[in-house]
């Protein structure tokens, strides 16, 4: 039968089963389209790195041999849109069965079982042979329990694909180093530049501005950094290994004003297009940590294995356990409006800023800086959820609903009221100074929680939980933040600044 396969823009995966055999039967479909540049406003090196890995992607499957369409985001013939560009090529070229891999995003998904409904030919959904369990194998893992907890997930994760692991026990007899992982930079001297891949991509530019696709941040059109081919991505997994792995479990959750990306992998955009697939980057990484035990020590092994077939994981499983409900969750009733320095940067609080900006520049920031600067700062805010949902899926590379919104709106924000994480995630400036060199040289004073230098952080910390009594009081693991607030003998001067700056959150 003359069938239609569709690949969509992050699912670039070569090694699928799909592409094992070439038929004369099949053509695969690539579209760029209006419909995914324009459903939430993206940083422009998201644009360009998913185009450039889709051309490149398409183009390798020619070159072994399979037909291919591929829309141009230009072309006179396409309609900008998923279903009437497939209704219309299924029409004119005659197909007589139309087949996809199962999307990761539930908007996706809805939209492809709708157009099956709507079409004539058969249809057949197959599985993306990407992650490591299927879409509801984390709800039936806990089922009938309130929350879900990460630790339990992973260790079932190590078992079933032997990662570090000696039979049933964890190789070196520990499961987690997370608290092996908490050190501030103190030496720079210890810094590795970035593998970055210098492309030109003006052409894409040019296009993009032709048909006037609305974007955040900059891109340089002579150095493209990001990686767009498995060739690529499969460089990135080697230099992390030879460069950054030694120190990545030890300073994971620092943060430094003079480098972007520290001892991170940036490997994130090549999971999540699939290039790479997070079975084959944490076997990699386990086999050089097997040969290098000398160097690289377990615990900064095991930190990055566990955000992959961990974190990763369960966040996919629980978007499918939650959604649609996650997406309208909001836990504490945030409303605030996210403040313009987060789209410009423009703003006193040098942590802020160098969150915003490298955002801005680079389309990242690791993961301590999204959750304890931009995500902490808008959850003592009180930004709405909706907001930052927004700004999280626009401003960042990697940034694909399933991996975002559970850690916007769950792990970050608490809107789901406990599902992803068993506490918010708030700190004081305190803890944005131990881990990080921001607070020397800032405007703000970050021992002071009262007067014109106060850091913001400090009376909004105090003011979250004051407001937010009747829902986290009876949290065991707060108890001791309401007894500290309660001997508190200027409580009422700190509740008061707090009121202040939420009243005047543009010019903090
Ligand atoms: P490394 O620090 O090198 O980590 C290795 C890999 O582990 C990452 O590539 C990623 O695949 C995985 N990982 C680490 N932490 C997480 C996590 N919490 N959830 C899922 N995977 C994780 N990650 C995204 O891929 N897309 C997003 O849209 C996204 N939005 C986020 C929003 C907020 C508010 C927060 C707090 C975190 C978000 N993350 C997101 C998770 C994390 O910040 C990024 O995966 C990470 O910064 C990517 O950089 P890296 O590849 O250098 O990661």
């Amino acid at each position: 039968k003359k069938t239609l396969r569709l690949i969509l823009g992050d699912q670039l995966n070569s090694k699928h089963s799909w592409f094992q055999n070439q038929s004369p039967e099949v053509t695969y479909l690539l579209m760029e389209m209006k419909q995914e540049t324009d459903y939430v406003k993206h940083h422009i090196q998201k644009v360009v790195g998913f185009f450039l890995a889709m051309r490149n992607f398409s183009k390798s499957l020619t070159e072994t041999g399979h037909q291919v369409i591929y829309l141009n985001l230009d072309d006179e013939e396409n309609q900008q849109n998923l279903e009437t560009n497939i209704k219309k090529l299924i029409q004119d070229q005659g197909f007589e069965k139309f087949e996809y891999q199962l999307p990761d995003e539930y908007r996706l998904d809805m939209q492809l079982k709708e157009l099956c409904e709507q079409i004539a030919i058969p249809t057949e959904a197959f599985d993306s042979e990407h992650f490591l369990t299927e879409r509801n194998f984390l709800k039936d893992f806990f089922k009938g329990k309130k929350t879900y907890l990460m630790e339990s997930f992973y260790r079932e994760m190590r078992r079933k694909y032997d990662i570090l692991m000696d039979g049933k026990e964890p190789i070196t007899g520990k499961w987690n180093y997370d608290h092996d992982n908490r050190n501030k930079l103190k030496d720079p001297i210890l810094l590795v530049p970035p593998k970055v891949f210098k492309k030109d991509v003006s052409e894409i530019l040019d296009l993009l501005q032709k048909m006037e696709i609305k974007t955040i941040g900059s891109c340089d059109p002579k150095h493209f950094e990001w990686p767009v081919s498995r060739e690529e991505s499969l460089e990135l997994i080697t230099y992390f290994c030879q460069k950054l792995l030694s120190s990545f479990g030890e300073y994971q959750d620092a943060m430094y004003s003079g480098d972007k990306f520290l001892f991170h992998s940036r490997l994130s955009f090549a999971m999540n297009t699939k290039m790479l697939s997070p079975l084959e980057v944490v076997q990699e990484v386990e086999k050089y940590w097997l040969a290098h035990q000398e160097t690289v020590s377990i615990a900064q092994v095991e930190g990055f294995i566990r955000q992959i077939i961990g974190w990763r994981e369960y966040m996919r499983g629980v978007y499918w356990a939650k959604m649609p409900e996650f997406k309208t969750m909001n836990f504490f009733n945030h409303d605030r409006k996210l403040p313009d320095y987060f789209w410009t940067g423009e703003t006193k609080m040098s942590c802020v800023k160098h969150a915003v900006d490298q955002s801005l520049e680079s389309a990242y920031a690791h993961h301590i800086q999204r959750l304890m600067v931009t995500g902490n700062f808008a959850l003592l805010a009180g930004i709405s959820p909706d907001e930052l949902d927004e700004w999280y899926l626009g401003i960042y590379i990697d940034a694909i609903e399933w991996v975002e919104i559970t850690n916007t709106r769950g792990m970050s924000q608490f809107a789901d009221g406990g599902i992803v994480g068993t506490k918010p995630y708030v700190s004081s400036a305190n803890y944005i100074d131990k881990m990080s060199n921001y607070c020397s040289g800032c405007f703000y004073k970050k021992a002071l929680k009262v007067g014109e230098k106060a850091c913001p952080f400090n009376s909004l910390y105090w003011h979250f939980y004051a407001r937010n009594e009747s829902k986290l009081a009876k949290n065991p693991r707060i108890g001791m933040a309401y007894r500290t607030l309660a001997k508190m003998k200027d409580q009422e001067a700190i509740l008061k600044q707090g009121d202040y700056y939420l009243e005047n959150i543009e010019d903090l």
